[in-house]
């Protein structure tokens, strides 16, 4: 029977188990942590009953992954919920951008730059079941809807300043800009509008739900799906040598760069080691978890009813904290994400003491304490938030990379989306997923399409993978 070996148990891992299994490949998965789930874990450690998610929150490209859709996960457990208002970016005259489920109730909440946001939106988000596998597939071969894939991807090869500039009003810009600086590049950038359109795009089409019990309840499903295929668990495991690997047919690796060349380098043809060697890193977050009494007092009332809220004031204010972290510098204002999940999905509260989830974007291996900061956001935005809280805890980059080295300085990308790492990986190659050690692939978020919970770098290594034994068996 041919076999493989999956190192890494985060979701593009448990993607890529669960793609070889049902291939009918006999799976052993490897993972460091004591649980898997690698960015999809959720914890109670502030207090008991309440529920955070220790990484991934908001979920528009794991609602619309096709790899996650192929493995059925409803049918593991996993429920979407959505709250009334997907994301909110709060200006500090107590006006905001709006961000709604539906383009036209988006529209509608934009005034003036209604018109041009349902012209830019309308068509990807209509076709998005036909687009998504061109978007969300690796971007170097033939696609199957090239002039669909066009009307779409011109507008992502723009800095998103550029493509803010469509836009008139400060709401629209800065709703805008908080969305596409989920890159965490400068958003002066070629290509940055990318990121932001396919989230947009994504949770136009599906929402930006949260998974109901936390961002583990993915990991689950995703563990359900491997048990069913008989696949070989073993958690605690933390590989530092290959030589701790059982023989396998194919090995594929939910890892950073930096960790494939330790394990492998010696063997890795000397183009691809120094183009692994070069990976660059994005810059880090400091993430700042509260059990907040009665929930944030945000002056905009859309804010109360959001799942997301983006704190970072107009479009410059962004653009320049953007610019710092990644020349290295702590901007006075960082851009600072809140999360407010429960309000999705009920079951994460304990009474009236409810989990808000916050981060800041802070340059990479940032090593002060950036609560203060993260706090000075929340109450230009929600005055009064202070005092509600009951308890909090901070997670800082450091501990970020202690607790999975993919995350290191705080990366929570997996590297810097420069164009190149974006549409390429680590390396240019035909297939982003080979390390050029036959048989060993990469399939972790370093590789392309982009980051996030939704599976879809590990289902595409993991055909890669399948290509290299069909191949061999031929
Ligand atoms: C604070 C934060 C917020 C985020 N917010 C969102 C969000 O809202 N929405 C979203 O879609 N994405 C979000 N992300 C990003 C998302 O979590 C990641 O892109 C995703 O988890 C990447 O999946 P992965 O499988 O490539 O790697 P990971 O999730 O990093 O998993 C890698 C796994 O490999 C294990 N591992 C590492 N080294 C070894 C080793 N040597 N031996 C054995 N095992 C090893 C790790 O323990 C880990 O379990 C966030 C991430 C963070 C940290």
């Amino acid at each position: 029977m041919t076999s493989a070996v999956v190192v890494g148990a985060g979701p593009n891992g448990l993607a890529a188990a669960a793609f070889l299994a049902r291939a009918g490949l006999e799976v052993t998965l490897l993972e460091a942590a004591d649980e898997i789930g690698g960015g999809t874990r959720s914890h109670e450690a502030l207090l008991p009953g309440l529920l955070h998610d220790h990484c991934s929150a908001i979920h528009p490209t794991a609602v619309a992954s096709p790899a996650l859709r192929a493995l059925a996960l409803e049918q593991h457990g996993l429920r979407w919920r959505l709250a009334d208002i997907d994301c909110v970016h709060p200006l500090d005259d107590g006006s905001a951008g709006v961000l709604m489920r539906s383009v036209t109730d988006t529209a509608r909440h934009l005034g003036p730059d209604g018109t041009r946001y349902r012209a830019l939106f309308t068509t990807p988000v209509r076709h998005w079941d036909t687009l998504a596998p061109d978007v969300l597939g690796p971007l170097l071969r033939v696609p199957s809807h090239p002039l669909l894939l066009a009307r779409f991807g011109l507008p992502t090869t723009l800095p998103a300043t550029v493509l803010a500039r469509l836009f008139r009003t400060p709401q629209a810009r800065a709703l805008w800009a908080g969305v596409a600086a989920h890159a965490l590049r400068p958003l002066s950038r070629p290509f940055t509008s990318a990121v932001g359109l396919g989230i947009l795009t994504a949770g136009h089409a599906g929402g930006w739900a949260v998974a109901e019990g936390g961002s583990r309840s993915i990991a689950r499903g995703m563990e359900s799906v491997l048990r069913e295929h008989a696949v070989t668990l073993h958690t605690g495991v933390r590989v530092t040598d290959r030589r701790q690997l059982p023989p396998a047919d194919v090995t594929l690796l939910d890892l950073d760069p930096g960790q494939v060349v330790a394990l492998y380098g010696d063997r890795m043809p000397a183009r691809a080691r120094a183009a692994y060697q070069r990976f660059r890193r994005a810059p880090g977050v400091f993430k700042l978890d509260l059990a907040v009494q009665g929930g944030v007092p945000w002056t905009n009332e859309h804010a109360r009813r959001a799942s997301t809220v983006h704190l970072g004031g107009p479009i410059a204010e962004v653009a320049q904290a953007e610019r710092d972290v990644v020349a290295g510098r702590m901007p006075e204002r960082p851009f600072v994400l809140v999360g407010q999940q429960y309000l999705a999905d009920p079951s994460r509260s304990v009474g009236d003491i409810h989990p808000v989830y916050t981060y800041a974007h802070v340059p990479y291996g940032y090593d002060a304490d950036a609560t203060e900061a993260i706090f000075r956001q929340l109450e230009r935005f929600a005055p009064g938030v202070r005092d509600r809280v009951v308890a909090q805890q901070a997670t800082s980059p450091s501990r970020f990379a202690a607790l999975n080295p993919n995350f290191a300085g705080g990366d929570i990308v997996t590297g810097a989306k420069t164009t190149r790492q974006l549409l390429l990986g680590p390396r240019p190659a035909l297939d982003p997923y080979a390390t050029g050690v036959p048989g060993v692939f990469l399939c972790s978020a370093a590789t392309p399409p982009c980051p996030g919970a939704h599976g879809i770098c590990g289902a595409a290594a993991a055909t890669a993978a399948l290509r290299h034994v069909r191949s061999r068996s031929r």
